[in-house]
């Protein structure tokens, strides 16, 4: 039987029919304007494949739902953090039709007023959803929202999607994949690149995989969300890319901070050190943005220095299970476990300057 979502013929968007059509073993990359932007294949990598990825790529072909394309079923999002509050407003501002859930009640309620409705736990959302998002804090979190007691395995079906954008490893992500499927439902695995702006802007960048009927349905709402997607193939993989981002990531920013305060300890003014980097090859919006801050000793938090930690710690296992080396993220991850010692674990992730500022006085 071809799963399909309930359509409300009444709300303002349409969408794609789910198509059977399932390609487990390519990766699309589709940018949201213009969308047949091709993806150069990975070549220059050790031939033998690592977890079964596949990086051979795809550009967009005209079956591939785009921005023109509408959704009009019903949208569930569960976890209304930093990154799900924003993400839920857009979806509500684009005139889909959004239930929320968040384990903090009062986190729901500026979304109530710009028109969301609400449901108590995440089974009554995804029994009255079409598709649900979750967008939560880690494996453990994600597990608990989606398997738990009043979970919302409980309220999914056949015809039904499941698309969870947290963070998290593979295996959690299959795990999850395998009791979703179990009911019926569709599951798609889809963790943003992209931060609190951009989540704001719509801006964020989407590392998908699982069912590609459900990946074509919610295409469109993923174009609301965001500037491009990948989908890359059975589930695990986009887990696997995301926590690859964010393992440089967290190493980048180690490193900066080491750059920071020495520049700042042998005379020189670590501001023009933020430009001189921004001029160079080594630029990196990262570093034009969080550098100023970092140089002031603040760190508004868009990125909590506790999800970079958690994202070091998993990367580190994903390279473990394939015996990959990663000395320089091992050793940031020290860095990060130390600043969450320094009880900074809910500062921006730049805050991991702060751990070797410390590490200084201890030495001196
Ligand atoms: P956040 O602000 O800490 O929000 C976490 C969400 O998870 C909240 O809704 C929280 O509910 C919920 N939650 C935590 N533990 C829970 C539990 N045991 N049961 C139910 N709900 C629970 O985090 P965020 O920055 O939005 O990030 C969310 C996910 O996106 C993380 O996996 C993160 O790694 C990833 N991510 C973040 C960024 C970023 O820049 N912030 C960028 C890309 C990806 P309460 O409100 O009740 O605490």
């Amino acid at each position: 039987m071809t799963p399909t979502f309930l359509v409300n013929p009444n709300a303002n968007c349409s969408y794609n029919f789910l198509s059977s059509t399932v390609m487990a073993s390519c990766s699309t990359f589709c940018p949201r304007i213009p969308n047949n932007f091709r993806v150069p294949p990975i070549s220059s990598f050790p031939s033998k494949p690592l977890l079964s990825l596949s990086f051979k790529a795809f550009s967009c072909q005209a079956s591939d739902a785009s921005s023109q394309d509408k959704f009009s079923g019903q949208v569930g999002f569960l976890g209304l953090g930093i990154m799900g509050s924003p993400m839920a407003q857009n979806l509500i501002k684009a005139g889909c039709d959004v239930t929320v859930w968040n384990r903090t009640k009062n986190k729901c309620d500026p979304l109530i007023s710009l028109g969301a409705k609400y449901r108590s736990s995440p089974e009554e959302v995804a029994a009255n959803c079409d598709v649900t998002f979750a967008m939560l804090a880690d494996p453990e979190s994600a597990i608990d929202v989606a398997c738990g007691k009043n979970g919302a395995l409980s309220g999914m079906g056949p015809g039904k999607g499941y698309v969870d954008i947290s963070t998290v490893d593979g295996a959690t992500s299959k795990m999850i994949n395998g009791h979703i499927k179990a009911t019926g439902a569709l599951f798609l695995e889809a963790p943003v690149s992209g931060s609190k702006k951009p989540a704001e802007d719509g801006q964020l960048i989407f590392l998908t995989a699982g069912d590609r009927s459900l990946y074509d349905s919610v295409a469109p709402l993923l174009d609301i969300l965001g500037k491009s997607r990948f989908y890359l193939g059975e589930v695990g993989n986009g887990a696997a890319m995301k926590l690859v981002v964010n393992m440089i990531m967290g190493s980048m920013m180690a490193s900066f901070s080491e750059g920071l305060l020495l520049s700042k300890k042998v005379g020189l003014d670590p501001n023009v050190l933020v430009e001189v980097v921004a001029q160079g090859a080594i630029s990196a919006p990262m570093y034009s943005v969080k550098g100023p801050s970092m140089v002031k000793s603040q760190y508004p938090t868009a990125f909590p220095l506790k999800h970079q930690q958690k994202d070091l710690r998993l990367a580190l296992g994903l390279a473990e299970s394939v015996s990959q080396s990663t000395p320089i993220a091992a050793a940031a991850n020290e860095l990060y476990k130390v600043a969450k010692s320094y009880g900074l674990s809910d500062e921006d992730f730049s805050a991991v300057i702060e751990a070797l500022k410390a590490k200084s006085h201890d030495s001196a």
